[in-house]
Formats: structure tokens, C-alpha cells, sequence
């Protein structure tokens, strides 16, 4: 219907959902049919389509086939790739399997005296461990490209079991998060707090002007006598104390205005089951022996990073502990803050083994 409207049949589950008579007349423009509903992004009309959909579309799975062949040079890959200042490495095998690559997003929202939200994008290898940012965007968009998406067979499927248990989810998507969505508001936050410092000096500024000039009022009257002198002093000093308080109760309201507070919630869970060139790699600390997965992938072209267990590990570097083998961040084998013994923090999450000293912001890194 001119201009810009819809007519619209609609069944009853979508009448009750929206609210809509059988026959709904809607409107999308700013000039409506008459007696159309006016639907547009503002109101509540979003969360009414949202509602709609229910949990249709938060989480899938998929298989995505294809890639190049296995790379030439295993053992220059795996050079590039390993960076272990206190470990040897050897490489034990190589197979071409599949493994299962979970992808999740995020929407944040801060909000202060302005409003920033965006989507955040997390990649891991359920396989391997390991965190792959990077491989994940390109295969997001290998997929977007696929018009016939394709389920995960039987076999893919059992190849690339198993994933991670219910601890170790939550463990390892909190800490990237948080640097994740930190970075992403770096520069909204830069850009409020300098119109915070700017409000600031013009509330103090002003205020300042106006106690200085009652003080220098007040040192006039230093030593003058008499009613009138004294009545002067009483009022000049009533409009200090009076100058100060309004100053406190503008800074009050600045804190208020600019309060920061930022939320993030799980949007979507994309599961890609995807070829890859795996290598099994023996790593040897000392007497210690540990065998690890690192993947290839053929999609990406890629080789991703090494699994890392305590710390974001988004450098290349991997520490090595002497009980475990656990692969760390170097700041996951950092001294303790409080009696200076480097410790892993994988064997040691919560606090320091000799003197109990709290692991610095669960895990700083
Ligand atoms: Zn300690
Ligand atoms: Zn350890």
C-alpha cells in the first residue's frame, strides 16, 4: 500500500505475539497509510520480532569441506609456529582429520553519558585447545559464501569429538572476554574521559573564581571592627562554605552523569566442523614428556597458535611448567607479587603455593 505500508493476513500465534487484528495495516515510512501501525526501529518492535524468534538461530553447527592440501614443510611449520624458550619440541606424526571449532558472539553495551554497543567474536579449537581468532573470521566468512550450508556427517562428527566439559568453557572464554570487549571500548572510554576532565575544569574553574575573589573580600576586612565589618565577614563566609557546597554537589553530579557501566551477553554459538592437518608434537621439559595437537588449517591456510593454558596467550611465546608441562603465557609463570617465586598458574590458578598471595586479577595477562 502507498506509501510505504504492508496489509497483512496474520495467523493467530503471530497475532497474539505482535498484537496485530487479522488483518493489520502496517506502516514503514514516516508518512503511514492511514490507520497503519507504525513499525520502526525505535519503540519495542525489535524485541517484539526478537521474541518471535525465540532461541531459533543462537546456536548451529556446520561442516565446511575443501582446502588445499597438506602443507609441504611440516617441520618449518611447526618452526615458525612453536616458540618455547624452556622446552624442546619434536615433532611425532601427522594426520589429516577434522575437529570442531566453537565460535561465539557477544554484544556489549556501555553506557555512560553516550552509548557504544558491538559484537565481539571468540574462536576456539575444541580440539587442540587452542585460540583462533584469526582462522575463526576467515572461516566465518568461507561460510557466509556458502549458499548450501552443509550439516556435520556422522564421521566428521565422531572425529572431531571430544569437546570441552562445562568448566572448561566458562574458564577459558572469561578471561579472553574481558581483554576482548576492553580493547574494543579503549577509545570510547579515552574519548569520555577527556569530556569528563574537561567538565571537570570548567566546574572547578568556575567555582575556584568565585571562592578566590570571597577570600580576597574577607582578607580585606582583616582587622576592621564594628556591626557592619562584622556582618560582612558572617556573609562572606557563608558564601564560602555555600560556594564549596555547590561545588561538591556539581562534582556528584558529573560522577553520575559519567558513570560507566558496561554489559556483555551471549548472542550466538556457531559450531564449523572443519578439515585439518593435525600434528602431534612430544614436548620435554626436563624429565618430563607431554604430547600436544597442533592444527593446520587448510581452509585458512593457516597454522594456528599453540594452546594456552593460563593467561590469553595471544603472543606466541609458551613457558613450560616442571610438574605439568602445562604451555603458559610468560605471565603465567610470573613471580608472585608478594614473595617474588615464579609459579604456573595453571598448576596454581588461584594463589601463590608458597605464601597464598592472591593470583593477581585472576589472570592478568
Ligand atoms: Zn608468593
Ligand atoms: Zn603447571
Amino acid at each position: 500500500m502507498e506509501p510505504d505500508g504492508l496489509e497483512v493476513l496474520a495467523p493467530k500465534p503471530l497475532r497474539d505475539a505482535l498484537g496485530w487484528p487479522e488483518l493489520a495495516r502496517l506502516g514503514f515510512g514516516a508518512q503511514r497509510p492511514e490507520h497503519a501501525i507504525p513499525i520502526g526501529l525505535e519503540g519495542d518492535w525489535l524485541d517484539r520480532f526478537g521474541a518471535l524468534l525465540g532461541e531459533d538461530g543462537r546456536w548451529s553447527e556446520r561442516q565446511l569441506s575443501g582446502g588445499a592440501a597438506a602443507p609441504g614443510d611440516p617441520q618449518r611449520i611447526l618452526e615458525h609456529a612453536l616458540d618455547l624458550p624452556n622446552a624442546v619440541w619434536r615433532l611425532q606424526g601427522e594426520t589429516a582429520t577434522f575437529t570442531r571449532c566453537l565460535l561465539l558472539a557477544f554484544r556489549y553495551t556501555a553506557l555512560s553519558d553516550e552509548k557504544r554497543e558491538g559484537l565481539v567474536w571468540l574462536g576456539f579449537n575444541l580440539g587442540t585447545g587452542a585460540v583462533i581468532d584469526d582462522i575463526a573470521g576467515r572461516l566465518r566468512r568461507l561460510l557466509a559464501q556458502d549458499a548450501d550450508w552443509q550439516a556435520p556427517d556422522a564421521e566428521v562428527r565422531a572425529a572431531a569429538r571430544p569437546g570441552w566439559d562445562g568448566a572448561t568453557l566458562p574458564s577459558r572464554v572469561r578471561p579472553l572476554l574481558d581483554s576482548r570487549v576492553k580493547s574494543e571500548l579503549e577509545p570510547f572510554l579515552r574519548a569520555m574521559r577527556r569530556r569528563l576532565e574537561r567538565d571537570r575544569n570548567r566546574v572547578h574553574g568556575y567555582h575556584d573564581d568565585l571562592r578566590r575573589i570571597s577570600l580576597k573580600r574577607l582578607a580585606a576586612l582583616t582587622g576592621a571592627t564594628g556591626e557592619k565589618a562584622e556582618a560582612d565577614r558572617r556573609r562572606e563566609t557563608m558564601r564560602i562554605t555555600a560556594i564549596e557546597r555547590e561545588y561538591r554537589a556539581k562534582l556528584d553530579d558529573l560522577r553520575r552523569n559519567y558513570a560507566l557501566r558496561v554489559t556483555v551477553d551471549w548472542v550466538q554459538a556457531l559450531e564449523i566442523y572443519v578439515p585439518v592437518q593435525r600434528f602431534d608434537v612430544l614436548i620435554k621439559r626436563r624429565k618430563g614428556e607431554r604430547l600436544i595437537r597442533i592444527d593446520w588449517h587448510p581452509l585458512a591456510r593457516a597454522i594456528e597458535p599453540l594452546l594456552c593454558e593460563a593467561g590469553l596467550g595471544l603472543d606466541r611465546p609458551r613457558f613450560v611448567c616442571d610438574d605439568k608441562l602445562h604451555l603458559v603465557a610468560p605471565a603465567g609463570q610470573a613471580p608472585c607479587l608478594s614473595c617474588g617465586k615464579a609459579f604456573c598458574r595453571a598448576c596454581h590458578p588461584a594463589a601463590c603455593p608458597r605464601c597464598g598471595g592472591a593470583v593477581e586479577g585472576g589472570m592478568a595477562c
